[in-house]
């Protein structure tokens, strides 16, 4: 039963009412007995500064932000850790007495979620199909994990072209190159690359047909591929890859991983998530995706 002590937490979105989060949040409360209940909120555009310093004049305990308010909130706390300042955007924000702090909990959910295979990624080259927010917290992801060199595939050049830029300039990369999604020389950026990661929207339902690659001929055992999406749990992208061999994954362990790191942010305290209880968690997670 919530008391005088409970805390609050939620995402703020538009749309959200397909947000998986409040699952993953209070599994996570429970699982922790914390004294305190996440929900989900809708909130417009036109209402999020409202939001934000509503929320902290409440004392909530924190949010989670979700599209497409994650750029438009950085301009909207007082504090932002250092990648929310680098990368621009912010997924989670915790209410300190002196006013809001921002923080970019997806860089650390995809690094997690691939923990096993961080070795992998050194001095790697890999294929990016996508060049937004989520695409630019990948690229840190990948740098802090030793990819040297980055193919970014995106149908609209000139966010590509910036994207490109603040992966040389500031995330350090050798090179980058910049292909259109049926550029022919797409297959030979696979053939010398060792990962491919959608980070686009392209195959999430309900546009569950679609796949950000046409041609997998040059994906083969030797690629690790990887798709953000997790709605559905496999995509075009993940079912052609893992037919050539390819060893493959979706973002729902990203999900889980950022949420962990949110939560570890607003109660400034470590959780442990065990191998068998993850596997639980993605039942979870996938079911909910079927209801
Ligand atoms: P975003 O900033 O809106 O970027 C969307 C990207 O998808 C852009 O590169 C866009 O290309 C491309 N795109 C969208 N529709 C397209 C279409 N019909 N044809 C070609 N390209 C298309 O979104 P985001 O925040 O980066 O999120 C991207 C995906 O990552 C979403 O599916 C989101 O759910 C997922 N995600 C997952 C996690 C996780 O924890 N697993 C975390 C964050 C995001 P243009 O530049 O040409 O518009």
């Amino acid at each position: 039963m919530p008391n005088a002590r409970t805390k609050l937490f939620g995402v703020i979105g538009d749309p959200v009412g397909h947000s998986l989060s409040p699952v993953l949040h209070n599994y996570f409360l429970k699982k922790y007995k914390l004294n305190a209940f996440y929900f989900a909120f809708r909130v417009v555009p036109a209402n999020l500064a409202a939001c934000v310093q509503g929320a902290w004049a409440m004392g909530l305990a924190g949010l989670n932000v979700t599209l497409p308010h994650k750029e438009k909130v950085v301009e909207l706390v007082k504090f932002r850790s250092p990648e929310v300042n680098l990368l621009g955007v912010a997924n989670t924000l915790s209410m300190r007495e002196e006013g809001v702090a921002a923080f970019v909990t997806d860089p650390a959910g995809f690094m997690a979620s691939v923990q096993p295979l961080q070795t992998h990624f050194s001095e790697s080259r890999v294929v990016l199909f996508g060049a937004g927010g989520s695409a630019r917290s990948v690229a840190y992801a990948l740098s802090k994990m030793g990819a040297r060199e980055l193919t970014i595939v995106n149908r609209t050049y000139d966010r590509a072209l910036q994207l490109s830029r603040f992966c040389t300039e500031q995330l350090g990369f050798r090179k980058v190159s910049i292909l259109g999604m049926r550029d022919p020389a797409l297959n030979d950026h696979i053939l010398g690359a060792q990962a491919l990661v959608n980070a686009t929207s392209i195959g999430m339902a309900p546009y569950v047909d679609y796949t950000p690659l046409q041609d997998f001929s040059a994906v083969s055992q030797n690629h690790f591929v990887y798709d953000l999406v997790y709605n559905p749990v496999w995509t075009v992208f993940l079912r052609e890859a893992k037919k050539n061999g390819a060893k493959v994954q979706n973002g729902l362990d990203m999900l889980i991983y950022q949420g962990l790191e949110s939560l570890q942010i607003w109660m400034n305290e470590t959780y442990t998530i065990a191998r068998n209880e993850l596997n639980a968690l993605r039942i979870q997670l996938s079911t909910e995706l079927q209801s």
